[in-house]
């Protein structure tokens, strides 16, 4: 069960399953915060912010969807809604008359075909406009408290690096994810990854010096691994804990900013 196997190619499924679940439980702890990053009151908004979160943060789309929402209360609002009034709100988020039609689409499909609400099923939803597996399973997880696992860009990033998976098709990632991981924490692993994605292995420059799956990660090196320097990539509001669970202590007297290595003192 170490990374150095998983690094050689000589990591069997069996250990990887066990590292894939020690790595579940480290990240619990290092993100004890994580859940979905959107703002919603029902599924509807759920499956709406989700669109509108592609190619866009959510912070962007939190600051969007209130306007939106207030505006917009039910499926039949947006399959009656004049194309140009939604575009024009949800144009910070980028894309916008692509995912103004998704949005409208959607409304009408669930108007006319589902009551006006949102379907649990996986076979329903990834029929309706807009709605493909990984918001999906956004939307089941989230709203419906069915496990799913979401794989975005951070999720194939992040797998990948920790040997868990390899390639980059979302579909296939996903079902080689539902081997390792207990059903029961699907949802919550696709937050803990995607938080660690996040504040931690960042795309660009991974913290490698910084991250509590050091130990676990063939990849560990991707990014920068002195420890200082890997703390100053760190990002988010739990810095400190961060820091704390990675094994690294702050020296820096001003701000507790410039870590050095506990064990290397
Ligand atoms: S050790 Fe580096 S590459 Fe591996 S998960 Fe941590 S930050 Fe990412």
């Amino acid at each position: 069960m170490t990374a150095a196997d998983a690094r050689n190619g000589t990591e069997s499924e069996l250990a990887k399953k066990r590292r894939a679940r020690v790595i579940d439980r480290l990240l619990a702890a290092a993100h004890p915060d994580a859940k979905c990053e959107l703002d919603y009151a029902n599924p509807l908004e759920l499956a709406v912010a989700t669109i509108l979160s592609a190619q866009c943060t959510d912070v962007r789309v939190n600051l969007t969807t209130p306007a939106l929402f207030a505006k917009y209360r039910s499926a039949e609002d947006y399959a009656e809604a004049n194309p140009e009034d939604v575009e024009a709100i949800i144009r910070p988020t980028g894309f916008y008359r692509n995912k103004a039609k998704s949005i409208i689409g959607l409304g009408k499909a669930l108007a006319a075909h589902h009551g006006g609400t949102l379907p649990k099923s996986m076979e329903e939803l990834v029929k309706l406009p807009g709605i493909g597996r990984k918001t999906a399973n956004v939307i089941r997880g989230n709203a419906f408290g069915v496990p799913g696992i979401t794989v975005d860009t951070h999720m194939i990033r992040l797998t990948n690096r920790l040997g868990l998976v390899s390639g980059k098709d979302p579909v296939k990632l996903e079902f080689q994810l539902q081997k390792l991981i207990e059903h029961r924490e699907w949802t919550m692993f696709s937050h803990r990854i995607i938080f660690h994605g996040r504040r931690v292995c960042i795309a660009r420059k991974p913290a490698c010096g910084a991250c509590t799956l050091a130990a676990q990660c063939p990849s560990f090196g991707e990014g920068p691994t002195d420890p200082a320097e890997a703390a100053s990539l760190l990002r988010g509001d739990n810095i400190e804990e961060l820091i704390k669970l990675a094994g690294i202590t702050p020296t820096d007297e001003s701000a507790g900013t410039s870590p050095k290595s506990g064990a290397a003192l």
